[in-house]
């Protein structure tokens, strides 16, 4: 599991999709968002920490996080946010590295949306893809998906990265502005292009 692909892009411009893709072709995809929400449900542990650090009533009755609650506690408080992320980052890089150890396929995709925010993941990818997508089909798909208004879209994209830094980070580009048809030839030019490398290293 040498070979590893980091894939990124802004909310709702298509990594999920994207994986799908490349996971139908026989890349092995570690979702670093499923691993920090398993980390916050039930059991998870993430659980324990951050109920001593934050207090009982960030933990809902069914025993996981209260998501709703600490989105909207880090989202006005910095700091918050900053001890959140302490707990929660050494735990996602360490299940993560089990993850990428197990993981059987031609190759590894790491799904990682905030892969230009954090800026501590590239020196163990091999390649940054990135999904492309513009401002206002991002909008209108996650406006589509969760019901929610442009305003609230919006302010989660002025917390991400630009569309332009996350360009500048990628070594590869995958453009979702249209239909599911025009992703699959990027697909399978990339998939190919990925074994090509493999097969030289
Ligand atoms: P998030 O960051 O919120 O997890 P994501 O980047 O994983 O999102 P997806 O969930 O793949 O994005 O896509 C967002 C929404 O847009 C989904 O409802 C998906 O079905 C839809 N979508 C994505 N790409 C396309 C496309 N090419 N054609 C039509 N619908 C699409």
């Amino acid at each position: 599991a040498s070979f590893r692909v980091g894939l990124t892009g802004g909310i709702g411009s298509g990594k999920t999709t994207v994986t799908n893709l490349f996971a139908a072709r026989g890349a092995a995809i570690v979702d670093t968002d499923l691993i920090a929400h398993a980390l916050t449900a039930k059991d998870g542990a993430g659980i324990a920490p951050i109920q001593t650090a934050f207090g009982n009533e960030f933990i809902a009755a069914n025993g996981a996080m209260d998501r709703k609650k600490m989105r909207d506690h880090v989202f006005s408080d910095a700091s918050a946010k900053q001890r959140l992320e302490a707990i929660l980052h050494p735990l996602i890089r360490a299940e993560t590295a089990l993850a990428i150890n197990r993981a059987r396929g031609l190759y590894v995709m790491l799904a990682i949306p905030l892969l230009v925010e954090s800026g501590t993941w590239p020196q163990r990818l091999t390649r940054i893809l990135v999904v492309d997508c513009d401002e206002q089909t991002q909008i209108r798909r996650v406006m589509e998906r969760n019901a929610m208004t442009e305003p609230q879209v919006r302010a989660i994209m002025a917390a991400q990265a630009t569309r332009q830094q996350r360009l500048q980070a990628a070594t590869d580009v995958i453009t979702n502005n249209s239909d599911i048809e025009a992703l699959t030839p990027q697909v399978e030019r990339l998939h190919a292009f990925y074994q090509s490398l493999i097969a030289k290293s």
